[in-house]
């Protein structure tokens, strides 16, 4: 299922690509060594936010029982910046500055809106970003242990693959110097069950329309 949406931000009107489906634990996989190495090896996040590796659990663990997810993605096609002079690492990092928190604040509303006694708690992108700086980074305890929330990625999913097989097209990554064509980001609310699809859907139809 795909919806778009037109956004504002103080200098661009954009376009973005929501997608979304129902997906079955089954259909996840999880290679929690690889994405933890990974992101040792090249992420200035780890160790440094209470949210990512080590710190992140293992998606089994975590999501317990559930049988079933909601999957939302949003893409936002690069070549939208094609008449500005912007370089590439810049095209991308608007992009993202314009999907990243408003996938998080999405995710925040569906999590309320489907309540307690259908979703958990939802399954996100990237770094906690609630505080600045992250207070690992001062060693003092999480401020908001509660309203923190786990990437995929940092629970061993492979976002790629999961992308590729719901949505039928690969995330795609900066790679020398090069933005590429689109960038996404995904995220996943666990379900107790999916006995009322019309309903979820209707209310992540309804979060979409509010994004601005
Ligand atoms: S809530 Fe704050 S302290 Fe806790 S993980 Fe998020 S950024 Fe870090």
């Amino acid at each position: 299922m795909q919806k778009n949406i037109i956004i504002s931000t103080p200098s661009h009107k954009l376009t973005l690509n929501c997608h979304f489906d129902f997906v079955e634990r089954d259909k996840f996989e999880i290679n929690k060594e690889l994405f933890f190495n990974l992101c040792k090896s090249g992420c200035v996040n780890f160790d440094q936010n209470y949210s990512c590796p080590p710190f992140s659990p293992h998606f089994n663990s975590y999501v317990g029982k559930e049988k079933h997810f909601f999957v939302l993605l949003l893409k936002i096609n690069l070549n939208q910046f094609k008449d500005y002079t912007y370089m590439d690492h810049h095209k991308l990092r608007i992009g993202n500055a314009v999907i990243k928190p408003r996938i998080e604040k999405i995710m925040r509303a569906l999590e309320l809106s489907f309540g307690p006694k259908l979703a958990g708690k939802f399954l996100g992108t990237g770094a906690c970003r609630l505080c600045k700086p992250c207070q690992r980074k001062v060693n003092k305890k999480c401020r908001y242990p509660d309203k923190l929330r786990f990437s995929l990625e940092s629970l061993g999913v492979d976002c790629n693959k999961l992308c590729l097989k719901l949505f039928k097209f690969p995330l795609l990554w900066y790679k020398e110097k090069k933005a590429p064509l689109y960038t996404s980001v995904i995220a996943a609310i666990p379900l107790n069950n999916i006995n009322n699809k019309s309903e979820i859907i209707k209310l992540t139809k309804k979060e979409l329309n509010k994004v601005l």
